[in-house]
């Protein structure tokens, strides 16, 4: 690995450089002269680092542009396809990985199986493994990755590059940062999944061109990442975001946390499943009667639901209503442009839309919240890894004030 690429990443953070670097990526192609006027640097500054962007050949020139008389300008790009990063989506049960340009577009991935008895130590070897097989399987591309992000499960100081504390997997004080930087001599950004998620979101997703979003993944539990002004907020404590435990039910179910009727005892997947199980009885004309009680997943209800089952839709309906209650009152704190709902629960379409959306129609206090954009991620199962990958992003392009 080149001297000049390990210090690329630091080099391309200078904020002249951050900001011409996201004006051509954000309105690119353009010219020399329109980035000094839209961004209030001089001329003979842009030149100079234009042509340092051209010589580490992050930017490229393209074809002339328009002009209205005299010589056409020459117009300049990003060559997003020249650099890559590598992000990793290190969940209870999966490590995800890809290695992705500065467009967000996925070369390659990996997808290995975390057992619950696994270590500190095993959890390091096995993300480094994991990292290394990239490497050998696109030996083209090391010279050209300028960093590897991280989204990991459970409390992250991402300051520090450590992940405090992963409840599902039992761990704590995994120093990623430390011990990837000094593996792989590249820069190593560490966050928590959700918010990796809604940065991916913000970066390259539904959430692109908004600059408050606010991404829900709804699986097993309920957890937040919010977007404002295209940063992640995390709050003083890390912990901004745990909408899961935002009371909804004084009377519901008791939570993990100690509380009763947090949103997720009530509209995460194991919740819906529990529901399910315990009314089913009440319903005797229902096709989960010819399914084995440990059978019955959330996958089961939403397909006899598609098949008709009228009891299945209702669980869907009443989780609906759950989340965007839960949505509401998200709406009302925050006032987001636009909410992605990405997670296990996304995959239940319209079923779980319309209700979500009904219920902030009648529950949001003015006719813009109301309207508040509701929509589900397209990044797929690999999106937190992408939005590992958005965390070095955001550094290198940064937007003028
Ligand atoms: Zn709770």
């Amino acid at each position: 690995m080149s001297t000049q690429i390990r210090g690329s990443f630091h080099w391309m953070k200078s904020l002249n450089k951050s900001i011409i670097l996201n004006k051509i990526r954000m309105d690119g192609p353009i010219s020399r002269a329109d980035i000094a006027k839209q961004t209030k640097l001089t001329p003979p500054t842009v030149s100079s680092i234009v042509k340092e962007l051209i010589e580490s050949k992050l930017v490229i020139e393209s074809n002339q542009g328009e002009s209205s008389g005299g010589r056409k300008p020459t117009m300049l790009m990003i060559n997003a396809s020249n650099f890559f990063v590598i992000g990793l989506d290190i969940g209870p049960k999966w490590l995800r990985a890809v290695i992705a340009d500065l467009n967000g577009k996925s070369y390659d991935s990996a997808i290995h199986h975390i057992p619950a008895s696994i270590t500190e130590q095993l959890l390091i070897e096995l993300t480094t493994d994991t990292i290394e097989s990239i490497f050998s399987a696109h030996p083209e591309s090391q010279e050209k990755v300028i960093g590897i992000g991280i989204g990991m499960h459970g409390v992250v100081d991402a300051d520090a590059g450590i992940a405090t504390y992963a409840p599902s997997l039992d761990l704590r004080n995994i120093p990623f940062k430390e011990v990837l930087e000094k593996k792989f001599n590249l820069i190593v950004k560490v966050e928590n999944d959700a918010r990796a998620l809604s940065l991916g979101e913000a970066w390259f997703g539904k959430g692109s061109n908004s600059e408050h979003v606010i991404t829900v993944n709804v699986g097993r539990g309920i957890g937040a990442g919010i977007v404002i002004d295209n940063k992640l907020f995390r709050g003083k404590h890390q912990i901004a975001g745990e909408i899961g435990h935002m009371t909804i039910d004084l009377s519901g179910p008791l939570c993990d946390c100690g509380n009763y009727g947090c949103l997720q005892t009530l509209a995460a997947g194991p919740a819906l499943v529990k529901r399910a199980v315990k009314s089913m009885s009440m319903h005797p004309e229902s096709s989960l009667h010819s399914f084995k009680e440990e059978d019955i997943t959330g996958k089961v209800i939403y397909e006899e639901a598609v098949k008709g089952d009228a009891f299945c839709k209702e669980i869907f309906e009443e989780t609906g209503v759950y989340l965007g209650t839960g949505l509401t009152n998200v709406i009302h704190t925050l006032n987001p442009e636009r909410i992605v709902i990405g997670g296990g629960l996304a995959n239940a379409g319209d079923l779980l839309l319309d209700p979500i959306k009904a219920t902030i129609t009648r529950k949001a206090l003015t006719k813009e919240a109301k309207e508040t954009e509701i929509v589900f991620s397209n990044l797929g199962k690999f999106g937190t890894a992408l939005g590992a990958v958005s965390l070095l992003l955001v550094e290198m392009f940064a937007k003028a004030e």
